[in-house]
C-alpha cells in the first residue's frame, strides 16, 4: 500500500478517543437487511481479504507511523467466524500493542470468542440490532431474535468489553404495544449491563430511507411515501404519533449511564 500521499498522523490528531484509521477485512454484506444500503454499495456477498494481509497493513501503521487505535469498517468484522478467527490468531500471533473496533453480529458471539478478541486488541464492541421489537427485527429483516441481543449483551458483559447499542426508533407499523415493547427490551438490556457498568453508549436514529432498498419499495407500495421522493437529500421515517419516542428513549439512556458510573441504583 502507498502510503507516500498522506501522513496516516494526520488522521489521528483530530480525537484520541475514536479510532481514526480505518481497517477493510472484508467488503459486501450478505445478510441484505432490509432498509441497508451496505449490499447495494459493497455487494451482497462476502469478499474476504487475507488476514495476514490484514494484519500486515496494521502491523505497518504500527511500526511505520506510530498507530495504535483501529476500526475495521467491515459491514459485521465477525462473519464469516473462520475468517475472524484466523485474524483474531494473526493478531494473537503477532503481540502487537495495538487496539481495534468493530460492528459485531450478535448471533454468534460466545465467551470463547469474545476472550480471543480481547486478547487480540478488542477495545469496543457495537453492535447494530437496530431493533428493539420482535416485529421490528422481522421487519429490517435482521435475522436475530431478542433472546440473540441478550445473550450478546450477556457475554460482553461477563467479558467486561465496552459495548455501544445502535436502534432505530419508531418503525413502520409501530403501536403502543410496540413502544412499550422497545422499553422492556431496553430495560433489559440496561440491567444486563448496570453492574459491570460496560454500557458506553445507545445510539437511537429513525431509519434513513434509501432508494431501492427492500423497505423504501414497501413504503411506496403501501403509499406511505411517494414513489417520486428525491432521496438525495436523507429522508428518514418518523410519523408524528411516535417521533418523541427517540428522545424519550436517549434520555433515559443517558440518566441510566450517569447512575450506573456512579453505582446508584434506581
Ligand atoms: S445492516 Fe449491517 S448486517 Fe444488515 S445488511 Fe447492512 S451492513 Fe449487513
Amino acid at each position: 500500500m502507498d502510503r507516500a500521499g498522506f501522513d496516516p498522523k494526520d488522521y489521528t490528531r483530530g480525537n484520541a478517543y475514536v479510532a481514526a484509521i480505518g481497517i477493510e477485512g472484508k467488503r459486501g454484506c450478505d445478510l441484505c437487511c432490509g432498509y441497508c444500503v451496505y449490499p447495494c454499495i459493497g455487494g451482497g456477498q462476502m469478499r474476504l481479504r487475507s488476514p495476514k494481509k490484514i494484519v500486515d497493513e496494521i502491523e505497518l501503521l504500527y511500526r511505520e507511523h506510530g498507530i495504535s487505535l483501529f476500526h475495521f469498517t467491515d459491514p459485521v468484522i465477525n462473519r464469516p467466524v473462520d475468517h475472524f478467527e484466523a485474524v483474531l490468531k494473526e493478531f494473537i500471533g503477532r503481540k502487537l500493542d495495538v487496539n481495534w473496533t468493530g460492528f459485531f453480529q450478535e448471533d454468534t458471539l460466545d465467551d470463547r470468542l469474545a476472550g480471543m478478541s480481547k486478547v487480540a486488541g478488542l477495545i469496543a464492541i457495537y453492535f447494530s440490532a437496530d431493533a428493539l421489537t420482535d416485529h421490528g427485527l422481522k421487519l429490517l429483516g435482521k435475522r436475530l431474535t431478542k433472546p440473540d441481543i441478550f445473550k450478546a449483551a450477556t457475554v460482553t458483559a461477563r467479558n467486561n468489553i465496552l459495548t455501544m447499542c445502535h436502534f432505530l426508533a419508531n418503525l413502520p407499523g409501530d403501536g403502543a404495544a410496540a413502544v412499550s415493547e422497545s422499553w422492556e427490551t431496553l430495560n433489559r438490556l440496561l440491567d444486563i449491563h448496570a453492574s459491570p457498568a460496560n454500557l458506553g453508549t445507545v445510539i437511537f436514529n429513525h431509519i434513513r430511507l434509501y432508494p431501492e432498498a427492500p423497505l423504501t419499495r414497501r413504503l411506496i407500495r403501501s403509499g406511505e411515501l411517494s414513489p417520486d421522493m428525491d432521496m438525495l437529500y436523507p429522508v428518514y421515517y418518523n410519523p408524528p404519533r411516535f417521533s418523541h419516542l427517540l428522545h424519550d428513549l436517549e434520555a433515559h439512556c443517558h440518566s441510566a449511564g450517569v447512575f450506573s458510573r456512579l453505582k446508584i441504583t434506581h
